[in-house]
């Protein structure tokens, strides 16, 4: 989904979600359960600053079903939360150094052919919502609250394969010149 800036001009434009728009089946497909069962509803407002900036902010509601980590049992995974997102010219992505990488707040994207693709953000915003390990706590902590195994040792929360699983991991494999 992308938004020109074009329609934008000077004003903002709100984007009410409500769950059935044809590009969130992607999304839906991540998921355990039938596609859009459990629809993603939000509002976005999308502001343009001027110069080919421009920036998002919103809310976004999604309850998807996730494999518990333990029992690959679908657990309802409530998410709500905030949408901020900043939108930088994309002629800035040649002179991005490192340091503006560790001193941005925001989470910032780039506007190609003068679209913002919102969609790329709420597909950010959701998977980086959800923990690495899923386990929905029973009351008193010690078992899995849909299969009722024992969660109380550590093993639990530690991936076997934790060093693959690394955002990390691919750089090892990576054949850099020199
Ligand atoms: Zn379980």
């Amino acid at each position: 989904m992308k938004v020109s800036l074009e329609d934008l001009q000077a004003s903002s434009k709100t984007i009410e979600i409500q769950g059935d728009e044809e590009w969130l089946q992607p999304l839906y497909k991540s998921f355990v359960g039938k596609p859009g069962s459990q629809l993603l509803t939000g509002t976005i407002e999308i502001k343009s600053e001027g110069y080919g900036y421009a920036s998002i902010e919103g809310e976004l509601n999604y309850t998807p079903l996730v494999p518990c980590s333990r029992c690959a049992d679908p657990i309802s995974w409530p998410l709500s939360r905030k949408l901020e997102a900043r939108f930088k010219p994309s002629d800035e992505m040649a002179t991005a150094s490192e340091v503006d990488l560790i001193a941005e707040d925001f989470d910032y994207y780039y506007v190609e052919d003068n679209q913002v693709d919102i969609q790329q953000v709420i597909i950010d915003a959701i998977m980086t919502s959800l923990p690495s390990q899923l386990v929905q706590r029973s009351d008193d902590g010690k078992s899995c609250r849909v299969c009722g195994k024992d969660i109380s040792a550590d093993e639990v929360y530690r991936s076997k394969s934790k060093e693959d699983e690394s955002p990390f991991a691919i750089l090892k494999n990576l054949n850099l010149p020199n």
